[in-house]
């Protein structure tokens, strides 16, 4: 297919609405009011067999009498007539049908038939889909409000894209509070025929949108979606909210929108290698698009915490540990340089902890030292911005609440002590006002009252602003009041929490999206080797299914994976020739399409060191495998040199339905089966993604020579990943599965074996 031209999807010169109504309720007249009171630039047409006027326009009893090229279709009418509405848009020359009915492949069998004829006429008429099942769209740039909900997004630059409509006008909702604007919203619906991913493709490539959310059920194109996210990320980050993790989110999910359901491991790794920004909540998805719509994206994942309380500090760092950031220790000549500025009791290291210091001046100064430290990527500002401004006027507000409160209740006291407190502060007020030119700044208590125009939000906002530019560091403050800093933090480009939870933790996201950017993409390409694959070709079985494992090893080799060597023997005999040839120890192997796993068959003898072990091995193994399954054909037995004083793990290569092929790591028995103790990552794996896959292990230390073990040859592991990468891409449809469990990995520098391979050809 060839990559589709949205444009006019998002900025079509006119629109067809075919099923409009003049029925209070009904889509067809709720979705082309929105269009009308929206704004839109282009030219609608109602279309309505039965009616002259709609909405106070005049009505077309069908396509065919609309007069002049026509860019989208809305339909908004039964089920049963999408097909047949959609037949006649391809004769019209239509190239998009935005299909708003219901009733498809969420709503089981019958649905799903009905949709499958959907896309098939669809494909025929030249016509692309979106929907079916959804809530419509909404572009900004054409001002088309394509929706059949009453929403008024305000224009900006966050891409919205969400399988469900309705939770889209939730984020839209929650968004526009919070200053976001959006660019383009989707709602893919049932995703029949454009999906999410070509939505991304678009969004990726759109001078109107600079970040991309999403909100998704179910992937169904995988490993498209994989490719355009990786590339799309570089550019501009994406954010995604997956459901359908848990089984009974799946259940629902397949109901709501027939979504596919997608393995969970997979899914995520496939996010993490696309630098897709996962997050687990509504809340996060507008807190992290607010920050990457207004801050610059942090180069890597170390933090500077500044802070106005200990407490603070101490719960903050925590949270920065728990989400993956690293807090490097403040420099030495900074700490000096704080000595000289903060009282005697800060915390002398980061966080920096100005200990309740309310002084404006001295806070700007250790913000701009701080983001000048190399070491940090980017700052979390605590407490600073405080929503109060201190003028004059506020502090005599302030005196005078205080003064009624007091009086409340001691009446008679209040007044013959608050007369003098008002004239004294009034006098301290006076002389520092005329000291202010040339008396040197206090270090610590209060506020000082020459710096009192300096308490004033609006300053303080515009001097982060212009740290950050200047240091391209992302700034995130936290703020208890947050709320009556929305208009500030709208009109410049801070963004503000309320906890240190929240900062964190958005923090977090943008730091891993930040190394993800950072990362050299050379890992990326793959260049296929046509000569090889047609060597495969020539060594694999005709047929579909189980490859022995000689031959499977064949193919290792020749992607330069270390396989052990052997020979097919068809005597006891010829086994002892083999065994002599390779030396002794041997393993002997039976090899039997029917044999899946050797060793419950009684089909595998180790350790054999004489001509008459081999032969007594042989005799056993036909024998046990015969009791074993009497109908398994014996091709031969394999003798095998024997791999000794290795660490046995697996690494293999697996089909996921939507994602395609899949690469496992682990460590063998109750890691894998118990544990659930493995690494998986979407092809292709570079060097340095590969030694990720390893050191993730929770079982690592084992490979990494914990408690006295010896130290296995990680190197040849990564190098052996990857290998099976290319060899899983290389030869995609052809092998389904790969499985080298063990794979045995020798003392460092030593290398590994192959030992075992099992490999499916796909049919
Ligand atoms: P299967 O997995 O089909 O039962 P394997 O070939 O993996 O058969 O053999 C079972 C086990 O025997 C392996 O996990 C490994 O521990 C050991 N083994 C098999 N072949 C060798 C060999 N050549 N050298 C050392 N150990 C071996
Ligand atoms: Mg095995």
């Amino acid at each position: 297919m060839t990559e589709t031209d949205l444009i006019k999807f998002f900025e079509p010169r006119s629109v067809a609405v075919i099923g409009a109504s003049n029925i209070i309720g009904k889509w067809g007249f709720t979705l082309p009011l929105n269009i009308l009171t929206g704004g839109y630039r282009g030219k609608l047409f109602l279309i309505n067999p039965k009616e002259k006027v709609v909405l106070g326009m005049r009505a077309f009893p069908d396509l065919q009498s609309v007069p002049g090229e026509i860019d989208l279709a809305v339909l908004t009418i039964p089920a049963e007539r999408v097909e047949e509405s959609v037949r006649l848009c391809g004769q019209r020359g239509i190239p998009f049908a935005l299909v708003i009915s219901s009733d498809f492949a969420e709503a089981g069998k019958e649905g799903e038939e009905r949709e499958r004829r959907l896309v098939r006429t669809a494909r025929e008429s030249g016509v692309r889909i979106v929907g079916p099942n959804t809530m419509g769209y909404f572009s900004s740039s054409s001002r088309l409000t394509a929706m059949g909900i009453i929403i008024n997004p305000t224009r900006g630059n966050l891409g919205l894209v969400t399988q469900s409509g309705n939770l889209g006008q939730q984020l839209m909702n929650r968004g526009k509070e919070e200053g976001i604007g959006i660019s383009r919203f989707v709602g893919s619906g049932n995703e029949a025929d454009l999906t999410s991913t070509d939505f991304i493709e678009f969004l990726g490539r759109d001078p109107e949108t600079r970040v991309i959310a999403l909100y998704l059920e179910g992937i169904k194109d995988g490993r498209r979606f994989f490719e355009v996210a990786r590339k799309v990320s570089r550019e501009k980050p994406i954010i995604v909210l997956k459901t359908g993790k848990t089984e009974v989110g799946a259940r629902v999910a397949r109901s709501h929108s027939g979504a596919v359901v997608n393995d969970a491991g997979v899914a995520a790794t496939a996010f993490r290698q696309s630098g897709i920004i996962e997050v687990g909540t509504t809340d996060e998805v507008i807190d992290v698009a607010r920050a990457l719509l207004h801050l610059p994206v942090p180069a890597g994942n170390r933090v500077g915490i500044m802070t106005m309380g200990g407490g603070w500090g101490v719960v903050t760092t925590e949270i920065c540990v728990r989400e993956g950031l690293r807090i490097p220790e403040l420099p030495e000549e900074l700490k000096k340089h704080f000595d000289s500025l903060l009282p005697p009791f800060w915390s002398r290291g980061n966080p920096v902890d100005l200990v309740g210091t309310p002084r404006r001046r001295l806070q700007f100064e250790v913000m701009e030292k701080m983001a000048q430290v190399p070491e940090f990527d980017f700052l979390l500002v605590m407490g600073v911005i405080t929503g109060a401004m201190f003028t004059y006027w506020d502090l005599l507000k302030r005196f005078f609440i205080s003064f009624f409160n007091f009086a409340g209740n001691h009446f008679w006291a209040a007044l013959s002590f608050y007369p003098s407190v008002f004239r004294k502060s009034r006098a301290s007020l006076r002389k520092s006002r005329k000291e202010r030119k040339n008396r040197p700044a206090k270090k610590t208590g209060g506020i000082d009252l020459r710096e009192i125009k300096d308490f004033n939000d609006e300053l303080l906002a515009r001097r982060i602003q212009g740290m950050m530019g200047k240091y391209r560091k992302p700034m995130i403050a936290i703020s208890g009041v947050k709320n009556q800093l929305l208009e500030l933090t709208k009109e410049f480009d801070l963004v503000v929490y309320d906890t240190p939870e929240r900062g964190a933790k958005v923090g977090a996201r943008m730091a891993e999206y930040g190394v993800f950017r950072h990362k050299d993409s050379r890992d990326d390409k793959v260049a296929i080797d046509p000569e090889r694959v047609s060597r495969v070709r020539n060594l694999i079985p005709e047929f579909p299914g189980l490859v022995p494992e000689r031959v499977a090893k064949e193919i290792l080799a020749l992607y330069g994976i270390p396989v052990t060597r052997e020979k097919l023997a068809g005597s006891p005999e010829e086994a002892v020739q083999a065994a002599r040839g390779i030396g002794y120890p041997v393993a002997l192997k039976v090899e039997s399409p029917q044999v899946v796993h050797k060793t419950e068959a009684g089909g595998v003898k180790l350790g054999l060191d004489s001509d008459q072990a081999v032969i007594e091995g042989f005799r056993n193994i036909i024998r046990s495998v015969g009791q074993y399954d009497p109908h398994a054909q014996i091709s031969g037995i394999l003798v095998q040199e024997m791999a000794r004083g290795g660490v046995e793990v697996f690494a293999g290569v697996s089909r996921d339905p939507s994602f395609g092929p899949v690469l496992a790591f682990g460590l063998g028995g109750i890691f894998v089966e118990i544990l659930k103790d493995i690494s998986l990552r979407l092809p292709p794996v570079g060097p340095e993604e590969a030694l990720a896959m390893v050191t993730a292990l929770r079982g690592f230390p084992l490979l990494a020579g914990a408690r006295g073990r010896a130290k296995a040859d990680i190197t040849k592991a990564v190098e052996i990943l990857t290998r099976l990468s290319t060899l899983s891409l290389e030869l995609e449809g052809l092998v389904s599965e790969v499985d080298i469990n063990p794979l045995m990995l020798f003392g460092e520098g030593q290398g590994g074996l192959a030992v075992d391979a099992r490999m499916i050809r796909a049919d």
